[in-house]
């Protein structure tokens, strides 16, 4: 294993990998550094070819230690589609979707749950507990049955019907609250300080985001180590921006890639906007979004306590954050299905609504080579087109 040690991007107090850690004493996220220069020593691009299409064939680049702790469902290596038709429509020649839409869970929080549960296995945990949006639930739930360990779900009422059914039938306690993800997080953090049991949050533990981070591994192979000039991602708790950022910056350092970080841009939704707010305002962290709302559920975080990481992340790769409308999202949603057969969720949909407007404003060239990632499967969100009386209109005879 080639982690060396976990370091605090804020004050850069180093832990060691052995014990289980969450925070930084200081309150900030902790990352996983690795020795990169016996990475690239041990690895070659040859040998990552030659391995199942899984995401554990980056293992070098993983916190995994012992291969009997890997807790796998066969997440990763989802296709990277060409958007010809869509993209002839809207003028764009270099049009990507990397679609999450059919990992195990049918979103990309597999990805997270893969190697969180496999460490939280590997450093003996027996129970954790998190607060979710729905997938990351639906996920860790799947993930830790399959590992033995017991998770307490904690979920706003309003959240998506699916993932709740996941977390059900995977075994895990499930509660839900009258509130958002941010009140979630705080019967969460009350009870892990009572309990104490695993805390599982969004960058509370610093495994999730290495599993994020080999959709940034991902790319870079699928461009043949070239990178793409820019990836649109929705965000939320922005752990996937993070960890694409942080994966081409492992692999630039290893002379896997070279050249400029594609233009990282944080999408997100009008009615919860807080990282565009404060890249508006060129700040460091984001405020409290009051009143967050929007169809796009697993975006809707108010408050990420990852949002200095996002923003850094936004600013050194020259990219930007945009917050499009839900109408906008649905009608990408639309055009995504009918022109490429994609049937995406409404977070990867908002994506797509905000390429269309970041090229119509100019800030998107219409050859460069743009990817938007899709981050779940339309099928886990039908209150998304039953909802919309547009796009349900059977009609009373056959066509001619
Ligand atoms: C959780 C989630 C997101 C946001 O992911 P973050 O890494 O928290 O920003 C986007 N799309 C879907 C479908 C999700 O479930
Ligand atoms: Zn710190």
């Amino acid at each position: 294993m080639f982690a060396s040690h976990l370091e605090c991007p804020k004050c850069l107090t180093k832990y060691d990998t052995e014990q289980p850690h969450q925070l930084c004493s200081c309150g900030s996220p902790l990352l996983v550094k690795y020795d990169l220069a016996a990475v690239a020593a041990r690895m070659s691009k040859s040998d990552v070819a030659a391995r199942p299409p899984d995401l554990w064939r980056y293992r070098e680049l993983l916190p995994v230690i012992a291969e009997e702790n890997i807790v796998s469902l066969g997440e990763g290596m989802t296709p990277l589609l060409k958007l010809e038709r869509l993209g002839t429509r809207i003028g764009m020649s270099h049009l990507y979707l990397k679609d999450e839409g059919i990992i195990p869970s049918g979103s990309f929080k597999a990805r997270g749950a893969a190697v969180g549960v496999s460490r939280a296995k590997e450093l003996g945990v027996t129970t954790l507990a998190m607060p979710t949006n729905g997938n990351a639930g639906g996920a860790w739930a799947l993930y830790c049955a399959k590992a033995g360990i017991a998770a307490v779900i904690v979920m706003p009422k309003d959240a998506p019907a699916i993932p709740r059914s996941e977390c059900a039938i995977a075994g895990a306690r499930l509660f839900l609250v009258d509130g958002l993800i941010s009140d979630a997080g705080k019967i969460v953090g009350q009870a892990i300080g009572e309990r104490g049991w695993y805390d599982a949050s969004t960058l509370k533990e610093p495994y999730r985001i290495e599993g994020k981070k080999t959709m940034g591994l991902e790319l870079a192979e699928q461009f043949g180590w070239e990178m793409p000039d820019v990836v649109l991602y929705p965000t939320g708790g922005g752990v996937g921006l993070i960890g694409i950022y942080k994966a081409l910056c492992e692999l630039r350092e290893m002379g896997w890639v070279s050249g400029e970080l594609p233009r990282l841009v944080a999408v997100q939704a009008t009615g919860c906007a807080p990282i565009v707010r404060a890249w508006q305002q060129r700040a460091a962290e984001s405020e409290f979004w009051e009143n967050a709302h929007t169809c796009a559920f697993g975006i809707t975080v108010p408050k990420a306590i990852g949002d200095f990481l996002v923003l850094d992340a936004v600013y050194k790769t020259d990219g930007c954050a945009v917050a499009v409308t839900d109408e906008a999202t649905l009608a990408a949603e639309s055009l995504l299905a009918t022109t490429e057969g994609t049937f995406v969720c409404p977070e990867g949909a908002a994506c797509m609504a905000a390429t269309q407007k970041l090229l119509a404003d100019g800030w998107l060239g219409p050859d460069e080579r743009v990817v938007v990632l899709n981050t779940g499967c339309g099928i886990k969100y039908p209150e998304t087109v039953t909802s919309d009386p547009r796009l349900l209109q059977p009609s009373d005879r056959l066509p001619d």
